[in-house]
């Protein structure tokens, strides 16, 4: 029995599981209010995010894009971003914040976007908009490095470390950094630390991205994060970040620069990192766990109670996709005696081996596990197609969709992007919610494979 941790031992990619770092680096950015990012680089760098936002969200939202042309790969393009600045301060007279994402292009023509936003800021801001609070913050993520969440994960540092500002005293909230979650998630958490009474600043909300059609018209959705929420981000009592990939670096920053406590990790997702998740909240704020929640707990563990050794023990499932939900969930599983067989990481980050979370899988698994890293969703269907691997489930979001159908394994969506389900964005999977919620949606999931195949109906123990 082992847990082998391995690259992908192809070059290319087939069937890519993420998408580049400018795409969360705008993730990041529509978690602030009053903030419109201009993603420096060809239309495509925003159309197709925005896509893939919208349609996992079904909201509408901005993004602005400095729009190159083939030009600019010879003679730069910064024009173009002082144009885009402009533009989009008299378009938006509530326009506060604007980040200057980079892309591939304009990181290999080498414009010098820090360098234009000194430029914007002793002259167009100065002279055409003087008075007017306006921040232009520029956010490195060239695409051949990385991908969406290494993107997001600068992103997320790079406004941090430009807001946070020390009052020399520390306030009564912690910073909460959710890393790239659902509306759904994001509820949750807010109810978790509400029972507990602990005033949190959560950072990149995008709570608001369910957002209600009202009678007076559509509605734009933007993020709950303020310009004053990142200031005093330097104040906190302590930050927790909820995923070390996606957050973690800001939460090192503020702890080295001003001295506010962090903690990473773990990923809340099932009713062991819940724990943990609650545990660091009452170390944090002095605030002790009420009887509500161990209540919230029970609910949940009778739930997972009923369908761990009847239906889900022995599983084996398939898990891909950003790295903290992969092993938060990969975990989740083990707790439920499933055996989650392959975990794709999709990036080039080389300090998996390290994680201590990764570590325990390959230290505690009973069965053989692999975890590929850089990979892409070829390795899951190779296995499947040519190499004999048997599933039970894949845990994923909707590009796994067509190995699911080809394949006919049953498929829990989880993850971003999620558009061939309805209203999965809703739902939490952290929390003592997410964990019922996810054990009851697998559960589902082989039932109705089992409807589906005509097979195995016994389980259900009926007669
Ligand atoms: S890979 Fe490069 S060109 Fe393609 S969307 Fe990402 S930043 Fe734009």
């Amino acid at each position: 029995m082992s847990c082998e941790l391995k690259l992908k031992d192809r070059t290319g990619v087939i069937n890519p599981i993420f998408t580049c770092q400018p795409a969360g680096a705008q993730y990041a950015s529509i978690g602030i209010k009053d903030c419109i990012g201009i993603v420096h680089g060809g239309q495509g760098c925003v159309m197709f995010v925005r896509l893939l936002f919208s349609q996992h969200f079904k909201e509408s939202f901005e993004i602005a894009s400095s729009s190159l042309h083939e030009d600019a790969a010879v003679f730069g393009a910064l024009n173009r971003v002082e144009q885009g600045v402009d533009v989009l301060l008299m378009r938006y007279p509530h326009v506060k914040v604007i980040p200057i994402i980079t892309t591939c292009s304009t990181e290999v023509i080498g414009d010098d976007i820090d360098g234009a936003i000194l430029k914007l800021n002793n002259g167009l801001l100065k002279q055409k908009y003087a008075g007017r609070e306006v921040y232009l913050i520029p956010v490195h993520t060239p695409s051949f490095v990385g991908s969406m969440v290494s993107g997001y994960d600068i992103a997320v540092k790079d406004f941090v470390s430009y807001f946070a500002q020390s009052e020399g005293k520390v306030k009564g909230k912690i910073n909460l950094i959710t890393g790239w979650v659902n509306p759904g998630d994001v509820t949750e958490l807010k109810s978790l630390l509400a029972e507990m009474h602990v005033e949190a600043t959560v950072l990149f909300e995008i709570e608001t991205f369910d957002s209600p059609l009202m009678p007076d018209g559509n509605h734009v959705s933007h993020g709950e994060t303020t310009i004053e929420d990142l200031r005093s981000t330097a104040n906190a009592i302590g930050t927790i970040a909820l995923n070390r990939y996606e957050g973690g670096k800001a939460a090192t920053y503020l702890e080295e620069e001003f001295d506010v406590s962090a903690i990473i990790g773990p990923t809340p997702i099932g009713i062991r990192n819940t724990d943990t998740f609650l545990q660091n909240v009452k170390k944090m704020t002095g605030k002790a766990i009420p009887e509500s929640l161990v209540h919230k707990r029970g609910v949940a563990v009778d739930a997972l109670t009923d369908l761990v050794h009847m239906f889900l023990t022995g599983k084996k499932v398939a898990i891909f996709g950003n790295p903290d939900l992969i092993i938060g969930l990969a975990e989740f599983c083990l707790d439920l005696e499933m055996q989650p067989v392959l975990l794709l990481l999709d990036d080039d980050n080389t300090n998996y081996a390290k994680d201590p979370r990764v570590k325990a899988l390959q230290e505690g698994v009973d069965f053989n596990m692999e975890i590929v890293t850089n990979a892409d969703l070829w390795e899951l269907e190779n296995r499947i197609k040519n190499e004999g691997l048997e599933l039970d489930l894949i845990l994923g979001h909707s590009k796994g969709r067509f190995i699911s159908i080809d394949y006919n394994v049953p498929m829990v969506r989880v993850g971003f992007p999620i558009y061939d389900r309805a209203g999965h964005y809703r739902y939490p999977v952290m929390g003592y919610a997410g964990a019922m919620w996810l054990a009851e949606q697998m559960a589902n999931a082989i039932f109705t494979d089992m409807e589906y195949k005509h097979h195995k109906e016994w389980v259900l123990g009926v007669w």
